[in-house]
């Protein structure tokens, strides 16, 4: 597919006067509150996370076995984690999940219109070794759910899963050397490992809208849809909605997935809009399994690596994907070191002017789509390209062409004002709704350790958030900590990161289970010494790119703490996912075995 190209660079005059409007959009919306603006699913608004999907949770005996590994998460992370310690020959693994299956965001996240937005064919992890080829470009969400089922099941997962379970605490038992597992099902069993692969934004969260506990009509979030309300399913046909006054808050990726579905079979639909996202070109297209190379061998993998080296900023020899992703990639990891040794000698002043052609094309899309001009004014985006996620629709903006469809832009007042028992005010003007759906997102690194809710108690009694909070985050290569033996952390903390991330998920899983598999050959327990975690905390320290500066001019949104600002510090690792992946294997080959070795000795 032909993508159209970016406008043309802007004058100086013009980068002038697109800085001081981005600078007073940012001070219409920052709030004082930063992150504070938002109420957790929890207590009264627990409701908003119960699982519509299970069907009820089974009742069963409390297990009190031991296991090989215990996986925290049934996600991408801890399918994959799973998978490859299968195929390393590891005998019982066990995945503990919330939700009623494995899928994790693909579980939760079923509302009408999902789909990924990175690419079907690099997205879907293990394609290769399934033998299953994408039918579209991006594929719809229960595609997605279903191959992490395949998985699952292909990798003999389901035999130990536990499903709607949680677990509670971790404790390492010293003389045993293994890790007392407790959950909220009543279960205390033992593992030799535990992996945790918990995510990042699995806990949806609410706007602290000032009496939102008033509101009488119905209201759930978009990660929890309620097909018994709205009729339909993915796809539509949400008859439910028929002459219903609808209501939607967000316009980040999910909303812009799920507001044209909402126009099309809505009575009415408000769309309540803070800041409106980047629109750009979707492309939706099936592709053929030739086209995407799938008679070869290894297709997938080579695929998904073209696609890494070109959003990290490293040499490709061609643009497989080819979709805006890889076009934009400069844009979004331009701060990573691999960008700048390529870049031009004014980095920064070439860096701004590539963004603002960007952004500029994304505004005029918005003009030539929108018919009414006080939407369309309302419906463009005044910030840098990667101060929020990209979002990817050629539906999204025709939705505003409907007359059933109204924007109410909440920017001036930070937000919708306040709800009432029938519905939502901004600007003092009062919109009755039938049904509110929150598109609000999720809370951010609140995914168990780092929220308090799986405490981690390692050895003599150290907790592991304690420890995170007194100094900071001491790992050897984000995975592993001193004090807390075979335990194996999956997440981007001084690890890598990507906007594929079950990519970076796969290369954490393949780490982990040649970690377990390692140990349990020579009975050694994986741990790094101090001096290890000391000499990562300055590699991840060193040539860390310089954000702060960058999302302090931002817009508010998570990227920046809602306008906070994002430090800098030793968070990851500073080279990007290409290079992060390559240390990794060789320090398998060449540093794993004397590792193992030495706490073997130590431990004897
Ligand atoms: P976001 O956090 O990105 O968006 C939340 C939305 O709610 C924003 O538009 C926000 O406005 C708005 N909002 C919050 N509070 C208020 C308020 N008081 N009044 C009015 N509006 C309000 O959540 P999403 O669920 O859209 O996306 C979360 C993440 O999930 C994405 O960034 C992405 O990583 C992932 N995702 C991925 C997809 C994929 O295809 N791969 C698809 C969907 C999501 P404001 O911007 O002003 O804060």
């Amino acid at each position: 597919m032909h993508l159209p190209q970016y406008a043309t660079q802007p004058t100086p005059q013009e980068i002038v006067a697109l800085r001081e409007r981005y600078r007073l959009e940012r001070e219409r919306r920052v709030r004082p509150e930063g992150a504070g603006q938002y109420r957790s699913t929890e207590a009264e608004f627990g409701y908003f996370a119960d699982d519509p999907y299970s069907g009820g949770t089974a009742e069963r005996e409390p297990l009190h076995d031991v296991v090989d590994v215990a996986i925290v998460g049934g996600g991408f992370g801890g399918i994959l984690a799973g998978a490859r310690l299968r195929g390393q020959g590891v005998a019982k693994v066990r995945v503990i999940e919330k939700g009623g299956d494995f899928g994790g965001t693909w579980y939760w996240n079923r509302y009408p219109g999902i789909h990924c937005d990175i690419e079907s064919h690099v997205y879907l992890p293990l394609l290769d070794e399934t033998g299953y080829v994408p039918e579209w470009k991006y594929a719809p969400g229960e595609e997605i759910r279903r191959h992490a089922v395949r998985i699952a099941e292909q990798f003999g997962l389901y035999e130990h899963a536990l499903f709607s379970t949680a677990v509670t605490s971790l404790t390492w038992d010293q003389k045993a050397e293994q890790w007392l597992v407790r959950t909220d099902r009543g279960d205390e069993f033992r593992a030799t490992y535990v992996i945790t692969a918990t995510g990042t934004l699995s806990e949806p969260k609410l706007p602290g809208i000032p009496g939102i506990e008033d509101y009488r009509g119905h209201t759930f979030h978009t990660s929890r849809w309620d097909y018994g309300y709205t009729g339909g399913s993915p796809e539509g046909g949400m008859k439910g909605l028929t002459g219903q006054r609808v209501g939607v808050v967000g316009t980040g990726a999910t909303g812009v997935q799920v507001i044209p579905m909402l126009a099309e079979d809505a009575g009415h639909l408000y769309v309540f809009q803070r800041t409106p996202s980047a629109v750009d070109v979707r492309g939706q297209q099936r592709m053929t399994p030739h086209q995407v190379g799938a008679d070869r061998p290894g297709w997938a993998a080579e695929r998904r690596e073209n696609f890494l080296r070109i959003c990290s900023g490293e040499y490709a020899e061609q643009d497989l994907v080819a979709d805006r992703w890889t076009e934009s990639a400069g844009l979004l990891e331009k701060l990573l070191p691999s960008f700048r040794r390529r870049g031009e000698p004014d980095f920064e002043a070439a860096y701004e002017v590539a963004d603002h052609a960007t952004m500029n094309t994304i505004r005029a899309r918005v003009a030539a789509e929108v018919t009414d001009r006080a939407t369309a004014a309302a419906l463009r985006p005044w910030y840098r390209y990667a101060c929020k996620r990209p979002t990817f629709s050629d539906k999204y903006l025709p939705a505003f062409n409907r007359d059933n469809v109204t924007l109410v832009d909440t920017a001036d007042t930070h937000g919708i004002e306040r709800m009432t028992e029938r519905g939502v005010v901004v600007g003092g003007v009062e919109y009755e709704v039938d049904c509110l759906v929150f598109a609000t997102g999720f809370s951010v690194g609140l995914s168990g350790i780092t929220s308090g809710k799986l405490p981690v108690t390692g050895r003599d009694g150290i907790q592991l958030l304690d420890t995170l909070r007194q100094r900071g985050p001491r790992t050897l290569h984000g995975f592993t900590s001193n004090g807390f033996p075979n335990l194996i952390r999956m997440g981007s903390l001084q690890n890598a990161s990507s906007v594929n991330f079950t990519h970076i998920l796969d290369e954490q899983a393949v780490h982990a289970a040649a970690l377990v598999a390692a140990a349990q050959e020579k009975g050694a327990v994986v741990e790094p010494t101090p001096e290890a975690e000391d000499a990562w905390v300055d590699v991840c320290g060193q040539g860390a790119p310089d954000h702060a500066w960058f999302h302090a001019e931002c817009t508010p949104g998570y990227y920046n703490g809602e306008g906070r600002g994002r430090p800098n510090g030793p968070t990851a690792y500073p080279h990007g996912a290409v290079a992060f992946h390559e240390l990794l294997r060789r320090w398998r080959e060449e540093n794993m075995g004397e590792a193992l070795q030495a706490k073997a000795a130590a431990s004897a």
